[in-house]
């Protein structure tokens, strides 16, 4: 049924809230930013047309606040929502609400995200569907789980049902420590989640991580956009995607996306969604799907010429899918991180002082930042993410490489030059992916000679800031201010050529 949308609210903040604003724009929509007291000034809000205080910076009472947002898009008229990712985008009852206010949810149906959201169920749903899923048992039972193990071998991996984010999960080596694996998966999962239910999986030693894109309309037709390739991970949770994934034949990609489909199908899944594979040797098997839009969305647009947001909403809005168009090319993305990848990478907070964003042909950077913007520790530390396209695999690394040099960030601690060590690697530019690329190839990093400089820049010139910002004493004075650090740096050229 063709429905008529004018004003969409979008139930985001940060680069997701920006990239569906704009799309939103170039759709026909009025667009309306929700934030919390600690995003008063992000660019999102100045970007939209119209936008809403929806409560403080913790998420739980602002971004999470079900009520909080659909309050905010009926006082302003809205009527859709987009949840973009993260927060509340799988959340069933969040698309309930909306639909329960005469909102257009922009996203799956309810029952559906409900289905797929439980690991277990999705699990079922893809054995129905003929779909090859990882040997596994549906309970944590601790006898069930010694059986199984003795008969897969370990090492075994206990997961959450409600499971996301790496969170939930352990990987079991030894019967020895079968007993506390689970109790502290359940305890996690629990605290995360509000759901300590699990599950067993064998724990595939050398697996790629590859997903396909699917979009599905509400008269029953499902299309696939290829696949993405997300073996580099940190910790459970992708540093670097592309596309098309460079080690599958060409007869493993027919079969994951007839794989997808026929899942999508007898799920009757709509809208944007992501059905995510383990790959190991000559073999597939189904992880799970993400009933949204993915962080890594973006290469497939690059590869296939489409607007994934734009598809999502003519979809929301009751309009068929078309056939995708050929994909071509090659993308890859790093996502740039406020973490520090010389202490454990532990999360990074501050102000944006200085930025300097790549460009050129090919180079796509999507972001909230600039000048000003704060990095709090209340929300994730995704700064934005780098996006290069290139004719071939090795044309999008080059330019992947060169937009990691020319990007500068000072103020606030990120992963940039890690990322960049990366990409110039051998393993990496030889494709040469598990997921574990990282611990097998960057174990310990440590950043380079020019690197230290630019963070030493980048402390002198927060020290700056914070003694230019210092209340002035009681003669009227300013505290005695250090120099600038680009005075004393003369002749420093910030934007260098790195091997
Ligand atoms: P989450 O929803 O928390 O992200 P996933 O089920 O998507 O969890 O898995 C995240 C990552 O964990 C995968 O990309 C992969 O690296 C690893 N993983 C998950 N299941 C297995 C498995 N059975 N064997 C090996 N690695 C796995």
């Amino acid at each position: 049924m063709k429905r008529r949308l004018t004003k969409l609210l979008i139930a985001n903040r940060g680069e997701i809230a920006l990239r569906i604003i704009r799309s939103a724009r170039i759709f026909g929509l009025k667009t309306v930013a929700v934030y919390s007291d600690a995003d008063a000034n992000s660019t999102h809000v100045a970007a939209a047309d119209e936008s809403v205080l929806i409560g403080p910076a913790e998420a739980s009472k602002s971004y999470l606040d079900i009520a909080a947002i659909i309050n905010a898009a009926r006082q302003i008229g809205a009527d859709a929502i987009h949840p973009g990712y993260g927060f509340l985008s799988e959340r069933p009852e969040f698309a309930r609400a909306a639909a329960a206010a005469n909102l257009t949810f922009v996203g799956p149906h309810p029952d559906v995200m409900a289905a797929l959201g439980d690991k277990v169920a999705a699990r079922r749903i893809a054995i129905q569907a003929g779909v090859p899923v990882v040997p596994g048992i549906e309970t944590a039972e601790l006898s069930a789980v010694r059986d199984f193990a003795a008969r897969v071998t370990y090492p075994i991996l206990v997961k959450a049902a409600a499971g996301g984010g790496g969170r939930g999960m352990r990987v079991v080596h030894e019967a020895a420590q079968l007993e506390a694996s689970i109790e502290a998966a359940s305890h996690e999962a629990l605290a995360a989640f509000g759901d300590g239910r699990l599950f067993v999986e064998k724990y595939l030693a050398h697996p790629r991580h590859v997903e396909i894109q699917i979009l599905g309309d509400e008269y029953g037709d499902v299309v696939a956009l290829g696949e993405r390739e997300c073996s580099i991970q940190r910790r459970h949770q992708k540093i670097i995607e592309e596309s098309p994934s460079p080690g599958i034949s060409e007869n493993t990609r027919a079969e994951m996306i007839d794989a997808a489909l026929s899942l999508a199908r007898v799920a009757h899944y709509t809208n944007a969604g992501t059905v995510e594979f383990l790959i190991e040797g000559a073999n597939f098997y189904f992880l799970e799907v993400n009933a949204r839009l993915q962080v890594e969305h973006p290469i497939t647009e690059e590869r296939f010429g489409v607007d994934l947001v734009c598809e999502q909403l003519r979809i929301a809005s009751g309009g068929k899918i078309a056939a995708p168009p050929a994909p071509r090319g090659v993308a890859i993305e790093c996502r740039i991180n406020a973490e520090d990848p010389e202490h454990d990478f532990r999360p990074a907070i501050g102000t944006v002082l200085h930025l300097r964003v790549p460009a050129g042909p090919g180079v796509r950077f999507d972001s909230h930042l600039a000048p000003g913007t704060v990095i709090s520790p209340y929300y994730d530390g995704l700064l934005g993410k780098l996006i290069c396209f290139g004719a071939d695999r090795e044309e999008a690394r080059l330019r992947m490489l060169n937009a990691l040099n020319e990007f500068e960030l000072l103020g606030v601690v990120n992963n940039a030059s890690y990322l960049r060590d990366i990409i110039a690697s051998e393993p990496f530019r030889n494709a040469d992916l598990s997921t574990h690329f990282v611990e097998e190839h960057f174990p310990a990093w440590h950043p380079n000679d020019s690197d230290l400089t630019a963070a030493l820049i980048a402390a002198a010139i927060t020290a700056e800031r914070d003694s230019i910002e210092a209340p002035p004493n009681r003669n009227g004075d300013r505290p005695a201010s250090s120099r600038s650090p680009w005075t004393e740096l003369r002749g420093f050229e910030l934007w260098r050529s790195r091997p």
